[in-house]
């Protein structure tokens, strides 16, 4: 009887638990990928995100086949499709790594009720979180809303595993079963095909991964703790995309960092540290999401709820959307998201904060921007970051602090350098006024956020 791997948020062979699992376990193995826009509560994916994933299935189609493994595609309700799977084939054993959001979970927890009531193994492992959620809880037995202690706390008890190898051999399962071609998903863009600026930017799987990943630990590493807040430096690793989709896992970017920091020295000791840190705020976010599960829609702090969010004017919305604010560094930025599918942190935080304190427009109309053109959008770290710039999330950013994109301009673009890299038309006539006053539209922030602090 086969072994089904269930292939997720993890789209990757090396590390990845479900697939060594059925790898030790012998049976014959076929592994499904099932598209999910059915099942109660899965937000549907962005495009950029369906972009990436038709990328990350063809990567990872190849690489299972050089093993003789076939990669089954389904779309429907996953607990139905990998059920009936299961009863078709006469499945032994369906294995998976798990997910963390509220309505995966649920699909899951499902699923395994039934398989197991059918008499077939279901096994779930942990792969795409170093601390999963439930695991790491304050004194009191809550969860945390504070990440330095949070942080703490993780790294208070034994270190992430390693990471597995490769498979260098698997047995595939050899009868035909019926798979859906990729291209009838329709996942890439064709009229219009957006997405020339994504291909030459990224190239989603796991060899991309792992090619990153050496390269920012061999070159960029040492640089990382100064110049990481300056976009024009590219002193970021770029792994968030790779991570979102589980083509490398955070166990193998852990190790290899802790490799390099064991002979690292001085500012390149300090980068090693503050780079793993960063990976903390990703497993912070996750947490935070596994016990809040409305994050995105949601204020954290429910007394942000009074906030008195104007009407919202589209027009406002969509100079913010296409970069015609008149503000260089949030215009820069809105450009890069729209051409490349991303945007560096320091950016993100620009951004986000003059739409929600600037132009007084809600967060989770950003939020929701970001998830359909950002590829790495994910359920946790997009919403658990607008809230943080909204100040209503966890640990976030207080309220009164509203980052002036012209002083932050100046001091992590002082050449302009990325300003020019995605405005063409800088310093010229052709681009736009600015279409608020900072100093007024702060004031009328700060005046709002001060009013549902003391309410009436
Ligand atoms: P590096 O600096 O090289 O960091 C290494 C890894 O750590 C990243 O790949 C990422 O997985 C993780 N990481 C770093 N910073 C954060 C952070 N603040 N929160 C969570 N994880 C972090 N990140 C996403 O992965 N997906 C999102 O949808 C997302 N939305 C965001 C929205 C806003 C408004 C803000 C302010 C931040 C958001 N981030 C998001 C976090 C951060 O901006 C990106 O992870 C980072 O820019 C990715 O670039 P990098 O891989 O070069 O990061």
């Amino acid at each position: 009887r086969p072994s089904i791997v269930w292939f997720r948020d993890d789209l990757r062979l090396a590390d990845h638990p479900a697939l060594n699992a059925a790898a030790e376990h012998g049976a014959p193995i076929i592994a499904v990928y099932v598209l999910d826009e059915q099942s109660p509560g899965i937000r549907p994916l962005g495009g950029a995100a369906r972009w990436w994933l038709h990328g990350s299935l063809t990567a990872l189609a190849a690489s299972l086949e050089r093993l003789g493994v076939p990669l089954v595609l389904r779309r429907g309700a996953a607990g139905t499709v990998i059920t009936e799977l299961a009863a078709s084939i006469d499945a032994g054993a369906v294995l998976w790594n798990r997910r963390y959001g509220a309505a995966e979970r649920a699909v899951d927890t499902a699923v395994k009720t039934d398989l197991r009531a059918a008499g077939v193994l279901a096994h779930s492992f942990a792969g795409s979180l170093l601390f999963e959620p439930w695991t790491i809880m304050t004194g009191a037995g809550g969860s945390y809303s504070v990440f330095t202690p949070f942080w703490r706390a993780c790294n208070a008890g034994p270190p992430p595993r390693e990471p597995y190898p490769a498979p260098l051999a698997l047995t595939g399962w050899s009868s035909a079963v019926d798979s859906e071609p990729l291209t009838s998903w329709a996942l890439e863009p064709t009229k219009p095909d957006w997405a020339g600026g994504l291909r030459a930017a990224w190239t989603p799987g796991e060899t991309a991964a792992h090619e990153l990943l050496d390269a920012f630990l061999r070159d960029t590493l040492p640089r990382y703790a100064t110049e990481r807040d300056a976009p024009a430096e590219e002193a970021t690793s770029r792994l968030s995309p790779h991570l979102r989709w589980g083509e490398i896992s955070p166990y193998q970017v852990w190790h290899a960092t802790q490799k390099v920091q064991r002979t690292a020295t001085g500012g390149a000791a300090a980068s090693g540290i503050r780079f793993l840190t960063e990976l903390g705020w990703r497993e912070f976010a996750w947490h935070v999401l596994f016990h809040t599960p409305d994050l995105a829609t949601v204020n954290l702090r429910r007394d942000y709820d009074a906030f008195p969010w104007p009407p919202l004017d589209d027009r406002v919305l969509s100079a913010w959307q296409q970069g015609r604010t008149g503000f260089a560094l949030v215009d820069a930025g809105m450009r890069e998201l729209w051409r490349t599918g991303s945007m560096h942190n320091r950016v993100r935080m620009v951004t986000a904060s003059f739409l929600i304190k600037n132009l007084l427009i809600d967060w989770r109309q950003g939020e929701q921007w970001f998830w359909d053109t950002l590829v790495d959008a994910d359920s946790a770290s997009n919403p658990f970051g607008w809230q943080w710039v909204a100040g209503s999330g966890a640990d976030a950013a207080p309220y009164f602090r509203v980052f002036n994109p012209e002083l932050q301009a100046k001091k992590f673009d002082p050449n302009q350098e990325y300003i020019r890299q995605n405005i063409t038309e800088w310093g010229t006539d052709a681009y736009p006024a600015p279409i608020v006053d900072l100093g007024e539209t702060r004031r009328a922030a700060l005046a709002a956020y001060a009013a549902i602090k003391r309410p009436t």
